[in-house]
């Protein structure tokens, strides 16, 4: 099973507790609780190699709501609660860790740090996104150790869950050749996979063919699945796929690329183009592509592969 930063069954949990109030009320006021905050929308994090998530005690902040508090489950020895503390000058988190973007530094955290702050990040976004019930405007009450938010008007009472947005992406090849291609804002020589979210009433394989279609013209056949990873930022899931193509005439019919073209392998040994971060699903459907070939060489130990 491929998985990817973020990604993995890093921590515990814990689901069973999410109905049971009073334990989860026992537990945040006992020892064991562990608090794992965000500050308008950056992690905090302890330096070292590799850096961690920090995670500060609840007599740090004893008057903190419980009712903000995103049950997130078992870490190490402790039971984690995510907590947005956007309220509260940053220099009151300055002395339990260093606040981060999470994109940037989820490279440099271990596989289970980086799951655990991927998760607090999507359900603290989540919270923030959905304080109202759209339905009738009445303020939402966290429920289910904050994995359920449900109208406060009792006449209504909708129950929201946590918004996941899934979006494909693909690495399209003819054998020798794959098709990347680049949007005007990246750096020169940047290129990536075909990417897009998956709109309603499509089924993951419609996206995949829409979206190559969309953004290159170019028409796929067998798309085959390959991993996900998540993607918190705010809310994706992405779905990696390989697919072949039916045809090989590029045309930009949307205004989402700059350039698409068909990339060799001898190319990418080249240092023709850039390639997306390492940690990436896009560096790893490239990668699988790529290792397939003749040449001997495997992406992972190039130099110049990976170096956005
Ligand atoms: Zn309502």
């Amino acid at each position: 099973m491929t998985v990817h930063l973020f990604g993995g069954k890093h921590f515990d949990r814990a689901a069973e507790l999410r109905s049971n109030l009073t334990e989860i009320g026992e537990i945040l006021s006992g020892p064991a609780a562990r608090l794992v905050p965000m500050h308008r929308g950056r992690s905090l994090l302890q330096p070292g190699e590799p850096m961690t998530a920090a995670l500060v005690t609840t007599d740090a902040w004893r008057d903190i709501d419980s009712t903000r508090c995103v049950l997130l489950g078992r870490h190490l020895e402790y039971y984690c609660f995510a907590v947005d503390m956007s309220h509260v000058p940053e220099e009151q988190l300055a002395e339990h860790g260093q606040l981060a973007d999470l994109r940037l530094s989820g490279p440099m955290l271990g596989d289970d740090d980086a799951a655990l702050l991927a998760c607090a990040r999507a359900l603290l976004l989540w919270h923030r996104e959905h304080q109202f019930c759209g339905r009738c405007g009445a303020r939402n009450e966290a429920h289910g150790g904050g994995h359920v938010l449900r109208c406060s008007d009792p006449d209504c009472g909708r129950s929201q869950f946590p918004r996941i947005d899934p979006a494909i992406i693909v690495l399209v090849d003819d054998g020798p050749r794959c098709l990347l291609g680049r949007q005007a804002s990246w750096p020169p020589q940047r290129y990536s996979t075909i990417a897009g979210f998956v709109e309603p009433g499509e089924s993951l394989e419609d996206a995949v063919a829409r979206e190559v279609g969309e953004e290159t013209g170019v028409r796929v056949k067998d798309p085959i699945y390959h991993s996900s990873q998540p993607w918190p930022f705010p809310s994706s899931l992405m779905l990696g796929f390989h697919a072949q193509a039916a045809d090989f005439n590029i045309t930009l019919r949307d205004e989402e690329l700059e350039d698409a073209r068909w990339f060799t392998r001898r190319d990418i040994l080249d240092g023709v183009i850039k390639l997306p971060p390492r940690v990436s699903i896009s560096f790893r459907l490239i990668e699988e592509w790529f290792n397939r070939g003749d040449e001997g060489a495997l992406l992972q130990r190039l130099p110049s592969a990976g170096s956005w």
